[in-house]
């Protein structure tokens, strides 16, 4: 690839993998990954970094954790006089009864769609249109990103090559265009993500057996198969935005959340670009059978929403300031991807862990010295 493009590189995928776990991870009872690609099952031994397997139990040991499981936080208390946010109201999701909590600050991470929505319903004579919202801005330039376009090919060779356990990444290519000047004719940019498989391990994917016989089969490979995927930056509009339900609500008596979002122009000009260039990488690395194809997915049906509750300096057009406070109410924190005024084309997850580090650190600061 370096021969060909000079601005656009190959990098193995880093996941928060443990491949040689520390003192501390094992503290957290955390084992190095297996490589076996169970993840998305959720890890036994803690081999990914999650809630689950890392920051929960660190923070148990503490012994100032309180976990309340099945509980769906309703909304957000606001008192008028004190003119600060004082607690969640929060629903026991078997008995539906509602209970108060009260605390000194509030980080609501409930997922950017979710915290859209639990703002929205925090509604007060201060605040009729959710908590936080004298820009009005509440639930818009909700932004995601677009994976509509796909690439398979097939790469001959290298048939007499074998690899065991399942390496639980696949390869990327930062975004190469518009990244130092405008020089496209559309906005922004995108990542490619691929990897490669061989036809014995796919298809024993999903397939019925089991023992020896089926390992042996499983272990037959067959051709290699290439798979290419965009994921593209989708620019944030006023339009695309998320609202409550006047009519339906969840069991738990709250609003559903109205989901108001579409591609642009824009997002189609990225995707046609991505086809054309992913298709012509495939090619000069010398793979055959090269098929490009718009899946025509609907927009937001994917894993990385930004959005709604944006930060800025200026509260006419944004929500919450630089240490991610809502500008009219101080002692409410949103550090999910809610905060983000765009998407980039970067797996963002990191980046909110970063923003919520900050904010948590911020907000420790200030207690500290009574401002909050
Ligand atoms: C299949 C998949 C693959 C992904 N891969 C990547 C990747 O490779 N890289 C990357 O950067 N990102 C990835 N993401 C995105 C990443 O998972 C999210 O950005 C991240 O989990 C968001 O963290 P969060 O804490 O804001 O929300 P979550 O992890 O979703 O946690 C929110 C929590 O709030 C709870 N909650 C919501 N509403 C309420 C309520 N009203 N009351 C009480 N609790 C509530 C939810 O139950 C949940 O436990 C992926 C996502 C998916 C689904
Ligand atoms: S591959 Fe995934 S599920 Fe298996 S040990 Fe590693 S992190 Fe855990």
């Amino acid at each position: 690839m370096a021969e060909h493009y000079k601005d656009r590189h190959v990098i193995i995928g880093r996941c928060a993998h443990l491949t040689e776990p520390k003192q501390i991870h094992y503290d957290q009872g955390r084992a190095q990954c297996q490589a076996r690609h169970l993840c998305y099952r959720g890890c036994p031994y803690g081999g990914y970094f999650s809630s689950n397997s890392s920051t929960i139990p660190w923070a148990a040991k503490t012994g100032k954790l309180t976990l309340r499981p099945d509980s769906v936080v309703h909304s957000i208390i606001y008192d008028e006089i004190k003119q600060r946010a004082t607690g969640v109201r929060v629903i026991d999701t078997h008995t539906k009864q509602m209970t108060e909590y009260y605390a000194r600050i509030i980080f609501v991470n409930a997922a950017c769609l979710n915290t859209n929505l639990v703002l929205l319903n925090s509604t007060s004579r201060r605040f009729p249109k959710g908590l936080g919202n004298d820009s009005g801005l509440l639930g818009h330039y909700v932004a995601f990103h677009n994976y509509r376009g796909n690439i398979v090919a097939d790469y001959e060779g290298f048939d007499d090559g074998y690899y065991y356990g399942r390496r639980p990444t696949t390869a990327f290519m930062p975004n190469f265009r518009n990244v130092r000047k405008q020089e496209m004719d559309f906005q922004r940019g995108y990542m490619v993500a691929f990897s490669a498989a061989r036809s014995g391990w796919q298809q024993g994917t999903g397939q019925e057996g089991f023992g020896a016989d089926f390992k042996d089969k499983l272990s037959n490979p067959g051709a290699w198969h290439v798979f290419m995927m965009m994921q593209a930056e989708t620019v944030p509009r006023y339009e695309n935005h998320v609202r409550l339900s006047s009519d339906q609500k969840d069991p738990w008596g709250i609003p559903q959340l109205i989901t108001a979002i579409d591609y642009t122009d824009n997002d189609l000009k990225v995707m046609q670009d991505f086809l054309e260039q992913g298709a012509e990488m495939l090619d000069k690395s010398g793979c055959k059978h090269i098929k490009s194809y718009d899946d025509h997915r609907n927009p937001g049906l994917d894993i990385h929403e930004m959005g709604g509750v944006r930060m800025g300096r200026d509260p006419k057009t944004s929500l919450l300031n630089a240490h991610n406070q809502l500008h009219s109410v101080k002692n409410v924190f949103i550090t999910d991807g809610a905060a983000m005024t765009s998407t980039g084309s970067q797996n963002p997850s990191i980046t909110f862990m970063a923003l919520t580090a900050r904010a948590a650190n911020f907000a420790v600061e200030e207690m500290k010295k009574r401002n909050l």
